[in-house]
């Protein structure tokens, strides 16, 4: 039974249909391992990890007591011209696994700060070397970089950007990487390399000495989980190099072992100047978020009088103590547990298992990397997104499974530590849903 104590009135939620979401709410009360339980009281099973971030499984102990020591021992500390251990203790962890080069890690709260932060950097840095005309920012089209003003500025999905005004000046888009004839690929799809060419065309257009940086997911996960086709972020990460142009690559949904290494950088062997990451980095058990810097943006920073403040930047609660114990801990669990070789170990299970659901009716597309896929449907005529909510809304009542559902797109990412029997169970039940759904 859902508790009719339950006020749902006052609470405007994010991202959600409320009105239709209050009619018949999805309440979720308590989770461990693999399984959330339900306010009415059913153990389902988590087909996402939460939002894609809780890499280890849920309400790991390991958190818990780490979180619960922080708190009782330094519940806050002021980050500006303050410090306490513990931030400097997860950036040292977090440059262990981070590729070479990117050794400079910054705090913040969330994705979206991860990536306000990394676009006022890649302006800041231009400016502090002398090529302050370099002003541009470049996105792509169904790109998804968070909430912030910069971040939908950058991003390229329509309903984030078309009610809040005119965003950033300056910025262009290139285009997505979704090609028909790549349609059911099993991992990087072969045609769309040539598509990175494009940014020459842009480059040409706008003259590369007014473009600061290029923002990209390595697979867009928001999407709908958009893999990049072979060769395409190499030739992104040359032109860049080519033109003085800083690569951003948005791991915030990719890092931290989602595509079976620590980054998707590391697994694709294409070193960026930036990486975003927030979510898996605290198992999603607090909100947390890091940006990686390479070492040449940064001692572009360390110049000049020592008293000078090098960027005018920060969150109250960067490298919040209690953030950062959970951050800690997160990292010894994917450590010991040697989750991100243990998601690269089962990716091809996975890989199988979801491809079976291409006979399934209205499937048109299926694509997957590393421990993410998609599954897209037709839209039903003149109601697109109804087919998916439908399927999405059945997986949770009925199939007692979560999945996430964005259009008619239906995702998966479960954490790391799933079973191949757990798989099985997502992958026929959710192939129940798509079938009994009109
Ligand atoms: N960037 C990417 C690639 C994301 O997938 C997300 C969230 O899903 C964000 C940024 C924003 O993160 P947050 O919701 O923590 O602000």
């Amino acid at each position: 039974m859902n508790d009719h104590t339950l006020n749902l009135e006052p609470l405007w939620m994010p991202f959600t249909a409320n009105r239709q979401f209050k009619a018949e709410p999805r309440l979720l009360e308590s989770a461990e391992g693999m399984y959330y339980r339900s306010m009415d009281g059913r153990e389902i099973l988590d087909g996402t990890a939460g939002l894609w971030c809780v890499n280890a499984g849920h309400s790991r102990q390991e958190i818990t007591t780490a979180v619960s020591e922080q708190i009782a021992k330094l519940d806050y500390a002021p980050p500006f011209q303050m410090g306490h251990p513990q931030p400097f203790r997860l950036a040292e962890k977090l440059t262990e696994i981070s590729p070479p080069g990117l050794d400079h890690v910054f705090f913040t709260n969330s994705g979206s700060e991860s990536v306000d932060t990394a676009l006022k950097i890649a302006l800041a840095y231009q400016q502090a070397r002398g090529l302050g005309r370099k002003q541009r920012l470049i996105g792509r089209e169904k790109g998804y970089h968070g909430v912030g003003f910069g971040g939908i500025s950058v991003g390229g999905l329509a309903n984030n950007r078309k009610a809040f005004g005119n965003g950033l000046a300056g910025t262009a888009h290139l285009s997505h990487t979704l090609l028909k004839q790549n349609a059911f690929s099993r991992g990087q799809p072969d045609d769309g390399a040539e598509i990175a060419d494009q940014f020459e065309e842009l480059i040409a257009l706008n003259d590369a000495g007014t473009i600061a940086a290029v923002i990209i997911e390595p697979v867009a996960g928001s999407a709908g989980v958009l893999v990049p086709p072979k060769g395409y972020l190499e030739r992104i990460r040359e032109i860049c190099t080519r033109h003085d142009i800083l690569l951003i690559l948005d791991e915030v949904i990719t890092a931290y072992g989602r595509v079976g290494a620590p980054f998707a950088a590391t697994k694709f062997g294409v070193t960026p100047d930036i990486i975003t990451t927030a979510k898996g980095l605290t198992n999603g058990a607090l909100p947390m978020g890091a940006v990686f810097v390479s070492d040449e943006i940064h001692s572009a920073f360390m110049q000049g009088p020592e008293n000078v403040i090098e960027l005018f930047h920060g969150y109250t609660y960067s490298g919040h103590p209690v953030a950062a114990a959970a951050g800690l801990a997160a990292m010894e669990i994917y450590a010991s547990d040697d989750l991100f070789q243990r998601a690269d170990d089962i990716s091809g299970y996975f890989e199988e298992a979801v491809h079976s659901l291409a006979n399934c009716r209205h499937v048109i597309d299926i694509r997957n990397f590393g421990l993410m896929a998609a599954v897209e449907l037709t839209p039903r005529e003149n109601a697109p997104g109804t087919r998916g909510y439908d399927v999405f809304n059945s997986c949770f009542f009925e199939q007692n499974i979560l999945v996430r559902v964005t259009a008619d797109v239906i995702a998966l990412s479960p954490p790391l530590i799933i079973e191949k029997r757990q798989i099985d169970e997502i992958i026929e039940k959710l192939g129940s849903a798509i079938d009994q759904v009109e």
